[in-house]
């Protein structure tokens, strides 16, 4: 039993070894990967209670030459804890910016608002406006066309420093979102102070809204509280037309989802777009 016990404990180490080697070869990879051009943004569309598309949400997908396409729900975490998120995340912005550009000089394409996540480590930046405003003028993309999604944990730790950085880029007239909301501790009283356009409802909450009648009760009073702040409110995680139903009669703009689409390539998402050819 000694020595059974002596294995086990063994075996633990071995595993918690190799899950942590596993980790920092996927972190290794991952800065080869930003040089050799492995990533690439797929758009998922947001539409309004009329099913009009209002714009797009860019996501990084990680193309790796024999693991595939890694999820960013693996991969962002790791490049956060390396630093890597920084220069990724100037590479997002960079691409999302050039999407807008190329949209623009398409009259046939609608006008279409892009949504770029920005992770906490990002934007806590020093230099984090400056590397905004460098990829603006860099791309000469419209500021009035960019989202950015923050998480409130973007905001602790120094709340007056995030702030005056949203202002400072509000001034150039990007637009904010508040990401994955209502699974922080944001009270209105913080919420308040914080110069946002748009909370995005976590899917979590949309998924369990209708299963539940405490579900319905949350959602309903994350929408009021969107509502009271005068705040644009998206549900994101929109899988069914009974969700999308509810929740536009809770009072909710704006819906992402795969009840309207996936995440798609920009080559497909132009083909979604483009007005039905005449035939
Ligand atoms: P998120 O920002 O909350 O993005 C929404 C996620 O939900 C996306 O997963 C999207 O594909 C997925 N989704 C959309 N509609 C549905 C639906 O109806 N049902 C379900 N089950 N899922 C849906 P994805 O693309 O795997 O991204 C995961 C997370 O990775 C994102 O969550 C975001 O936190 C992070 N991420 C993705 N791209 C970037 C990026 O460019 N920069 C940063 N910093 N983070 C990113
Ligand atoms: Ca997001
Ligand atoms: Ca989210
Ligand atoms: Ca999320």
């Amino acid at each position: 039993a000694k020595l059974a016990g002596r294995d086990t404990i063994r075996f633990h180490d071995d595993a918690i070894q190799s899950v942590m080697e596993a980790r920092n070869e996927t972190k290794r990879d991952l800065r080869l990967a930003l040089q050799r051009g492995e990533f690439r943004l797929v758009y998922q569309l947001q539409y309004d209670a009329g099913r009009r598309p209002l714009g797009a949400e860019a996501l990084v997908r990680w193309q790796h030459p024999s693991r595939g396409l890694v999820s960013p729900a693996e991969f962002i975490p790791l490049a956060e804890e390396s630093g890597l998120i920084v220069p990724l995340g100037d590479w997002v912005l960079e691409q999302a910016c050039r999407q807008l550009v190329a949209w623009k000089q398409q009259p046939a394409s609608p006008p279409l608002a892009l949504a770029v996540n920005v992770s906490a480590r990002q934007f806590k930046e020093p230099d984090f406006v400056e590397r905004i405003e460098r990829v603006l003028d860099a791309t000469g993309a419209d500021p009035h066309r960019l989202k950015l999604e923050l998480t409130e944990s973007s905001l602790i730790d120094d709340f007056e420093a995030g702030i005056d950085k949203m202002q400072r880029l509000k001034a150039l007239g990007i637009s904010f979102a508040m990401d994955d909301f209502g699974t922080g501790y944001s009270s209105l009283q913080y919420l308040r102070r914080l110069p946002l356009d748009q909370i995005k409802i976590d899917q979590s909450f949309v998924n369990d809204m209708l299963a539940s009648s405490d579900g319905l009760v949350i959602v309903r009073t994350i929408i009021a509280m969107g509502l009271a702040l005068q705040l644009e409110v998206v549900a994101e995680g929109v899988e069914t037309e009974a969700q999308l139903k509810s929740l536009i009669a809770e009072g909710c703009h704006a819906f992402q989802g795969y009840y309207f689409c996936r995440p798609m390539p920009v080559d497909q998402l132009q083909a979604l777009l483009a007005p039905a050819a005449v035939n």
